[in-house]
């Protein structure tokens, strides 16, 4: 793709970098791909760690190019962040997530509880709530099937209005879950004004529990504390045999990762309910 674009730079100003012309076409590529509908929408599962039972799974956006497969959000979500394009994006999310939960629940007495990640500029964006809102009422979605991941930094970004916001999702029955927990380095009491219910553990410390004692110290007072808070606890990124071993002598509730297989389609996360549900 380098190769293809190498020409097109000449007719850009030459103080730009490639990195940022890079960037630039990225941006309005994104955009094209956004209204031409080749955004779309995977479902990475959650399990029980105790039965092995799918309890959920998160959503996750991808960008399917005909001719370069697809791309993972790490090369496109902070372009979008950059803009108002997050916002919409995100919305968009919400909106296949609803219309997803209303087909598997035709199927399945309960597709389990589907988190959605939200960026800080949603947050920040007028009138968030009556939107949400408004698409959970559109598919009949309840709100309590639902639970939004705001990561630990995005938290911390004016904490008095987040509070405010949050205590209102709350109260619509909306669960709220700390992402990538641990990389923020947020006290102990300032994540006691957030009304969550859930603590991610990020895939940074998870990876090497099974090797690294410091790591395996970290996620067991993670979890300890979660759990002492009345949290639920879901460690990400489990990727061994090893580290899921090390978690199960933990007070862990949840886990996700690629042990249990990639992010799937809507319609495999379907079959995977139906699975578990024919025993
Ligand atoms: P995240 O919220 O921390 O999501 C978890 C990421 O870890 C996903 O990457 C997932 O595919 C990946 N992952 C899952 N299991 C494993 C594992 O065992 N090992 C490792 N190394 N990685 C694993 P993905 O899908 O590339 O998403 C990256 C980030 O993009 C997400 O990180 C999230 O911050 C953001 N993102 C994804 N979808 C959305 C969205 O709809 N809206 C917003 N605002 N951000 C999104
Ligand atoms: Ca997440
Ligand atoms: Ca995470
Ligand atoms: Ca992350």
């Amino acid at each position: 793709a380098k190769k293809a674009g190498g020409n097109v730079f000449a007719y850009y100003s030459p103080e730009m970098n490639e990195a940022a012309v890079e960037r630039l076409m990225t941006k309005s590529k994104l955009k094209r791909a956004f209204e031409r509908d080749e955004l779309l929408v995977h479902y990475q599962p959650k399990y029980n760690l105790a039965t092995g039972e799918v309890i959920g799974a998160e959503a996750l956006v991808r960008w399917e190019l005909p001719e370069r497969g697809i791309i993972l959000p790490s090369d496109f979500i902070p372009i979008a962040e950059e803009t108002n394009l997050i916002v919409e994006i995100g919305e968009w999310v919400l909106d296949r997530v609803c219309e997803d939960f209303r087909y598997w629940q035709r199927s399945v007495p309960s597709p389990g509880r589907v988190s959605v990640n939200l960026s800080l500029k949603q947050l920040r964006q007028a009138n968030f709530i009556n939107r949400i809102s408004a698409i959970m009422r559109g598919y009949g979605v309840s709100p309590t099937s639902l639970e939004l991941e705001i990561t630990e930094t995005t938290l911390m970004e004016n904490p008095a209005r987040t509070i405010k916001l949050l205590d209102e999702l709350y109260a619509l029955g909306l669960h709220l879950a700390i992402d990538d927990f641990g990389t923020g380095y947020s006290s102990l009491s300032a994540l006691q004004q957030f009304p969550i219910s859930t603590l991610k553990i990020d895939k940074s410390f998870v990876r090497d529990i099974a090797v690294n004692p410091d790591d395996a110290t970290i996620v067991g007072t993670i979890v300890h504390m979660g759990r002492s808070l009345k949290m639920d606890v879901v460690a990400e990124g489990v990727e061994t045999e090893e580290q899921l071993a090390f978690l199960q002598t933990l007070d862990c509730n949840y886990v996700q990762g690629l042990l249990f297989g990639d992010p799937m389609s809507s319609d495999n996360y379907l079959e995977l309910l139906l699975a578990q549900a024919d025993g």
